[in-house]
């Protein structure tokens, strides 16, 4: 046998899981269908993706919800991803991401990262089913049992605030996110609105800055009175006040031991961490808004954040969240990905996952189902005493039952995101600016 022919022959082999064919004994699926769920049982629009094979029975579901704006994210993935992965074999997950996100040729956006998303976790399924595996064995196996939670406690007084997190507490929480309202104001995560503004026709809440960082100390200082020292206790920003004021803002809260100090700038702000390192020692936690690794890149090569926010389906889907979270872990930066009402059962699912597998971890955010999310998703993930668990089944272990999703289509919501077709609205500061969100 010549040189040449040898490598001829070695290429066919290296090519072929490319192209198809069996790999140790099964043979390799290839993408027959893919279709969209869209439903909204808890009043969020959640996207799903479902992608189907030409094997009896085996498909996978993939979180592409990106809530403000999904329907866009549907005609991405009716329009240009099918046709492009139809016929292609399911098993090259590594490969059908990069050709889904160069695709495009302008990429990185929300619309299309979620719509790459929604196919790429559905292959991760496909591949878990495939193998009879949940993904987490192969990714490598479980680290750790179970991934320790967070989940909201939010009042529109300070009192009604405690009351939930003791509520929380006695039911097994180790860490509870505390957000309280503001009077006079809107307030993220908390109930409240602000006066109207005269911004024309439409009148918009207002948000001020400084009364709201007086109150959430306030909060907090009452909170580590009436709660204790124990209690893991955490804060979002939302962005939503200017770096100057963050920056005296992460030192007042230093005293008071957060677990994190969640998103206290804006991604447009970043340098500022700097800053803020520099002055204190307040955990923080950055990158809900982000889209892609090199935006992490800066805060984890320098040691400004401490804690990586993903919603993983916004990052483009657990292959790139996967890396991400390798690249924290090399700079012992941990991971705590986004997982509140608006990412999807599958989502949730993606999150454990890499809850389990990455050294690294940090916490989970965590949002219990209605029984209309129940009712639609089977499978969903089981906390005990402030752990979630992994549910055990091959892929995600995430049926859908799809007559169910359609009782609950989107449109559900009230008010303003009803209007907006599940938008958010504008917040303003007193004098009328617009402030980011
Ligand atoms: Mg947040």
């Amino acid at each position: 046998m010549s040189v040449r022919l040898r490598r001829r022959e070695f290429m066919a082999v290296a090519a072929a899981p490319l192209l198809g064919g069996t790999l140790r004994g099964m043979t390799i699926p290839k993408i027959k269908d893919v279709s969209v769920i869209t439903t909204a049982p808890a009043g969020v629009r959640l996207v799903v993706v479902k992608v189907t094979t030409d094997q009896d029975g085996l498909y996978g579901y993939g979180c592409a919800t990106f809530t403000q704006r999904a329907d866009l994210v549907v005609e991405a993935v009716n329009r240009y991803l099918k046709p492009l992965i139809l016929g292609r074999p399911a098993d090259a997950i590594a490969d059908l991401w990069s050709a889904m996100y160069n695709s495009s040729y302008w990429r990185n956006g929300p619309v299309l990262n979620n719509a790459i998303s929604g196919v790429d976790q559905a292959l991760w399924d496909i591949k878990g089913r495939q193998a009879g595996m949940p993904v987490y064995e192969l990714l490598g196996g479980k680290c750790r049992r179970a991934a320790m939670i967070y989940t909201h406690a939010a009042g529109a007084e300070i009192a009604e605030t405690i009351d939930q997190a003791r509520k929380l507490m006695a039911g097994g929480a180790k860490a509870v996110r505390l957000q309280v309202g503001v009077p006079g104001n809107a307030a993220y995560g908390a109930p409240g609105r602000g006066q109207a503004t005269d911004s024309g026709a439409i009148e918009d809440p207002t948000f001020d800055p400084d009364a709201y960082v007086r109150r959430t100390l306030q909060l907090f200082e009452a909170a580590r009175k009436e709660l204790g020292a124990e209690i893991q206790l955490l804060h979002d920003v939302h962005e939503r006040v200017p770096p100057r004021l963050a920056v005296q803002f992460a030192k007042d809260m230093e005293q008071y031991k957060l677990f994190f100090l969640e998103d206290l700038l804006s991604p447009e702000d970043i340098d500022y961490f700097k800053q803020i390192r520099g002055q204190c020692a307040t955990p923080l936690a950055m990158g809900e808004l982000f889209n892609n690794s090199h935006e992490w890149r800066m805060l984890i090569r320098e040691s400004l954040i401490d804690y990586i926010r993903v919603h993983v389906s916004q990052a483009g889907g657990l292959t790139p969240a996967w890396r991400m979270a390798a690249m924290a872990e090399a700079f012992n930066v941990r991971t705590a990905w986004h997982g509140p009402g608006d990412v999807s059962p599958i989502g949730h699912c993606a999150n454990i996952t890499l809850d389990l597998v990455s050294p690294n971890f940090g916490i989970q955010e965590w949002t219990f189902p209605n029984e209309r999310i129940q009712e639609v998703f089977t499978g969903y993930p089981v906390v005990k005493d402030g752990y979630v668990y992994a549910n055990e089944k091959p892929g995600w272990g995430i049926e859908i039952n799809e007559t169910a999703a359609a009782k609950y289509p989107f449109g559900s919501e009230r008010g303003d995101r009803k209007k907006l077709n599940g938008g958010w609205g504008v917040v303003r500061k007193p004098d009328g600016t617009v402030i980011n969100q």
